[in-house]
């Protein structure tokens, strides 16, 4: 044979030749009840990795940021309160997943809860194994589990039921499930897709399933999210309190003696943040581990950053700093902002934490340390309080037991642009010769959505977090300051950020005892529990 190929004209061959793509993998991934931490690491990891995926309503929405940026994100919902000319049909949901698969693309479909349990997950697995398509089932934490624990019902108990049936209250059809299949059953019952016929299906678990209308009974609506409603009542009388409390779907129904369990291990829907609106001001890269924890705590975060971080005016000294940073005797960082940017120069000069060399590192605030930390700076310096002046206090004391002494000490302070003097003076004042370099600016953001959403009530703790978000929240809220912040929890990071609010004519209810934001959302969580036992 003349003329054989070279590798690369092979490989090059390959891609003109029309062959057939082999179908990408599909996923039928649960994506648990609603809170988005309930995904299973599998969900996780193939989340952030598939080319394309397909959600619907029962997904929480927070799970589509874990996707690639540049995933396809597609809607294939079916919403109850639609027309039906508007929702996807199952078969065109089936078409659609082949036609993604088929053209080689990995996808994951997101199913809520369990994607076999009630989910019709099997009729799109079904159509995949018909169509040769490869998949795989990543099972998820099924709502009448969930949603049960959520509000502290085990749904058995070696005293109270020994068995427990998941049902769906609306059949294919769109009949009602027939109740004398449970004739006989003693055990637990959760009723899935069950709200709208509530009173007919109790009557039939009385007549048909042969229970006491006394049985215990409860409904938990958007269970393990912030708007979990529960109700309690027994099966004469559940139907009548549900519409009362006009309880939103999606909804499980949950029957027998382990409802009675919710009285004492009540939890989630029992902490004090429990579905308290907290806006949070910060800007936005700092935002979500505040938001985070928040959220751990039954919390609804409102993010509204006020101030953006960004490069300062003149960036010519920060440079030259980064170039320099290891012939100072001592480097200060009293924000992680200030080191975050101080680390962003340094690389921008081809440096790392070995420029530091001998120079001490002093740091204010846990945050700061955690920064360095990620870093591989454990600072020499960290004072016991996280003011300036007992900043100073512990550096002079430091630059004392060095042969030289404080005097004559050079020190470099990447700092905001704007900021307080004290550090500075105080060392100044002691004879050390102090740099201070901006190495970030806060610039405001439009405040609208601020005033807006405390115009119409919709918020219930107002975190300061520094004294910039103090400056900044009392200039967006101008002469309006005390009518607009009326009535809320005003929550201060620390000692200093209460001075600027009171000084700016901002009340404040509560101080952290640690300028940290967990500190500042346990005095808030104190806060709110004292006020409701005072109720
Ligand atoms: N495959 C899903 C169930 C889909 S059927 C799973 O495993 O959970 C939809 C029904 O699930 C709803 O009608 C409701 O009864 C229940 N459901 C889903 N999410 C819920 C939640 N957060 N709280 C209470 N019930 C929920």
């Amino acid at each position: 044979m003349s003329g054989r190929t070279t590798p690369g004209a092979r490989r090059s061959e390959g891609l003109v030749q029309a062959s057939p793509a082999r179908p990408g993998t599909v996923y039928l991934v649960g994506a648990g009840p609603g809170d988005p931490d309930l995904l299973t690491l599998r969900g996780a990891e193939l989340l952030s990795s598939a080319d394309a995926v397909l959600h619907d309503e029962l997904s929480s929405p927070e799970l589509l940021e874990l996707a690639r940026p540049d995933a396809l994100l597609e809607y294939v919902g079916k919403r109850g309160d639609e027309p039906a000319e508007k929702q996807l049909r199952q078969s065109q949901i089936d078409a659609r997943i082949l036609e993604l698969a088929r053209g080689g693309r990995s996808v994951v479909r997101l199913k809520g809860g369990d994607p076999f349990l009630f989910g019709r997950g099997s009729e799109e697995a079904e159509s995949l194994a018909d169509a040769g398509v490869p998949y795989e089932i990543v099972p998820g934490v099924t709502s009448p589990i969930a949603a049960a624990a959520y509000a502290g019902i085990s749904l058995t108990h070696r005293d109270l039921a020994s068995s427990v049936v998941f049902l769906s209250g609306t059949t294919r059809e769109g009949q009602a499930f027939d109740f004398k299949e449970l004739a006989g059953h003693k055990g637990t019952v959760c009723v899935l897709m069950g709200l709208r016929r509530l009173g007919a299906i109790a009557d039939a678990l009385v007549r048909d399933a042969g229970r006491a209308p006394s049985t215990p009974a409860a409904v938990v609506s958007a269970g393990t999210r912030p708007a979990q409603r529960v109700v309690v009542g027994t099966l004469e009388d559940i139907a009548a309190r549900v519409v009362a409390a006009r309880l939103p779907t999606p909804a499980l129904v949950v029957v027998g003696d382990v409802v009675s369990l919710r009285e004492r291990l009540r939890w989630y829907d029992a902490w004090p943040l429990f579905d308290q609106r907290v806006v949070v001001t910060r800007a936005e890269h700092q935002a979500a581990g505040l938001a985070r924890l928040l959220l751990r705590r039954g919390a609804r975060p409102i993010e509204l950053p006020l101030l953006a971080i960004e490069a300062p005016p003149d960036e010519a000294p920060v440079e030259r700093a980064a170039r320099e940073v290891g012939s100072y005797d001592l480097v200060i960082f009293t924000s992680e902002n200030g080191a975050e940017r101080f680390f962003h120069a340094l690389r921008g000069v081809g440096r790392d934490a070995r420029a530091f060399g001998a120079a001490l590192v002093a740091c204010v605030g846990e945050g700061t340390a955690k920064a360095l930390a990620r870093r591989g700076i454990t600072p020499d310096i960290v004072p016991a309080t996280f003011r300036g002046e007992a900043l100073a206090d512990a550096i002079c004391a430091a630059l004392e037991r060095r042969p030289g002494g404080a005097a004559g000490a050079r020190a470099l302070l990447p700092r905001a642009l704007v900021a307080r003097e004290v550090l500075p003076d105080t060392l100044r004042a002691r004879g050390v010769d102090v740099d201070v370099v901006a190495v970030y600016q806060t610039v405001k953001k439009s405040p609208d959505a601020l005033v807006e959403l405390l115009e119409r009530r919709g918020a219930d703790v107002l975190l300061l977090t520094a004294s910039s978000a103090v400056d900044a929240i009392c200039d967006a809220l101008g002469e309006r300051l005390g009518a607009l912040t009326e009535g809320l929890l005003v929550a201060s990071i620390g000692a200093v950020t209460s001075e600027t609010a009171s000084r700016r004519g901002l009340r404040v209810d509560v101080t952290a005892d640690k300028s940290t934001t967990t500190a500042l959302v346990d005095a808030v969580e104190r806060a709110i529990g004292a006020q409701s036992r005072a109720r």
